[in-house]
């Protein structure tokens, strides 16, 4: 072992991918998955007083507080405040990079950071990105001006990987194409992919020792090769991972190791946590107890861990500008394969989410001014009107959010998944027309004697039939010199 190096640490930190909406729909993910893995974990975490674990879709989170027992509530923001359970990035989704545009990007964002200081009480302070096909650099602008100051990302071009971990660039400060200002420490797991299979090192067939999920009727390859760890095999078992736990640190000058525990919708079912905290645990009590001979200790914790441990270690960064486009992997062919369809995938799904982030920015503007002048004035039956229109303006952004997810506006999903996605950008769009409308109506025709502020008066130029069909112009005739024409460019 090279003295000069400092001793290793690995941080394992237990995860769960919620993709709100893949394979199946967001309410159907909830349902049958998410609730059960929040439930569970906010019970384990309250069992295990050293498991940690972290959470980054806030949609989810909200859905799961809305059916949960204050108690149950009580117990999860405690979790949060102790920081053994760590709110990544908070936004409303996890979203795609390549797509989304900027406006619905820090839409979800602030949507998700005040539903967290509203009920929880905290801010992220670390980002966590490991799905999305991509990294964009208008990440690290949003994440720092929005008091993030280190974030996790994993699907870069697999040349990217190699050349990082050549340098031992692994750990850089990013920077945005445009600014200098907003960098952010920044962490690339070295691997192809978050799977345990694929992050205890470099070695996917002795990680799948180490993934301990055994359900029964279920047959993985993991469950068929892991073994539980006892107390006659724990010293072989804890030295064949420590070698790829330090073929991992050698990666980085630090020698601190980030290890994921974790997969797609895992923890969804209660034995998995007992399997996986006890078997590590083992590992983890028996290499503390050799700390001196292996130079090694292994701690569960969250990515805000990671980045206090390397910032001890080590205090130069690189820097890099810019983004990671466009993203190849080589694992999932066993060849280059290139993730750029997804750019122009379905693309009626991408007007209309345009359509709707311009309807929503328009809405939030005259809406406001709305507001006020009712508040104002004192109007009172369009104060009833417009009280009934924020829960319709907060669902539109929550629409709106839910679409940014990367398995949405990349199309990457079931088309019927897609269908579910269109319906609910389509039903916001109207709201959010329906909402200019009757802010408008309020702004023009204060004195309410000729109207009736719940019925339209003032028509959009614009009307689509349904999701599929594109928007019409609606004729409006004009009686020369008789009526007074007012417009409204949103
Ligand atoms: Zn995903």
């Amino acid at each position: 072992m090279d003295s000069e190096r400092p001793p290793l640490k690995v941080i394992i930190i237990p995860h769960s991918h919620n993709d709100p909406g893949w394979l199946k729909t967001f309410e159907h993910y909830f349902n049958y998955q998410s609730r059960q893995i929040i439930n569970h974990m906010v019970a384990k975490l309250q069992q295990y007083q050293n498991l940690t674990f972290i959470w980054s879709e806030v949609a989810f989170l909200n859905a799961w507080w809305e059916g949960a027992h204050p108690s149950k509530q009580r117990a999860l923001k405690h979790l949060a405040k102790s920081g053994r359970l760590e709110i990544t990035t908070g936004g409303w989704v996890m979203t795609d990079e390549a797509n989304s545009h900027v406006y619905a990007m820090v839409d979800q964002l602030i949507e998700g950071h005040q539903w967290l200081v509203k009920n929880l009480g905290i801010k992220p302070k670390t980002g966590w990105s490991i799905d999305p096909f991509g990294h964009g650099s208008t990440q690290p602008y949003l994440l720092s001006k929005s008091g993030i100051t280190g974030t996790v990302i994993q699907r870069i071009h697999y040349a990217w990987k190699q050349w990082l971990a050549l340098k031992q660039f692994g750990d850089f400060k990013w920077i945005p194409n445009w600014s200098s200002s907003d960098k952010i420490l920044t962490h690339n797991q070295p691997f192809d992919i978050y799977s345990i299979k694929h992050s205890c090192g470099p070695h996917p067939y002795i990680c799948l020792n180490f993934d301990f999920r055994k359900v029964q009727g279920e047959y993985t390859e993991y469950s068929i090769k892991a073994q539980s760890i006892t107390d006659k095999n724990v010293k072989e078992k804890s030295e064949l991972l420590l070698e790829q736990y330090a073929r991992t640190g050698s990666l980085f000058p630090h020698n601190v190791v980030l290890m994921p525990l974790g997969d797609d919708f895992r923890y969804n079912v209660i034995e998995e946590w007992d399997q996986q905290y006890t078997n590590y645990i083992k590992l983890i009590d028996y290499i503390n107890a050799n700390k001196d001979t292996y130079k090694a200790e292994v701690v569960f914790g969250t990515p805000k861990d990671y980045f206090t441990e390397i910032q001890k270690r080590l205090d130069q960064y690189p820097t890099l500008r810019g983004d990671f486009f466009v993203y190849s992997d080589i694992f999932s062919e066993g060849r280059p394969a290139y993730w750029s369809g997804y750019f122009t995938t379905r693309p009626f799904m991408k007007i209309l989410d345009r359509e709707l982030e311009s309807n929503l920015r328009s809405a939030e503007i005259v809406y406001t001014i709305a507001l006020n002048n009712a508040k104002k004035n004192n109007l009172l039956p369009y104060l009833k009107v417009l009280d009934r229109d924020f829960e319709k303006l907060v669902q539109a952004r929550r629409n709106l959010g839910l679409f940014q997810h990367h398995d949405a506006i990349t199309g990457t999903s079931k088309s019927f998944v897609m269908r579910d996605y269109g319906l609910k950008l389509f039903e916001s769009l109207r709201d959010t027309v329906s909402i200019q409308q009757n802010a408008i109506q309020s702004l023009l025709f204060v004195n309410t004697t000729f109207t009736r502020p719940d019925q339209n008066i003032v028509l959009s130029d614009v009307e689509r039939d349904s999701l599929e069909k594109l928007p019409k112009k609606t004729p409006i005739s004009v009686e020369p010199g008789q009526t007074k024409q007012v417009s409204f460019n949103s």
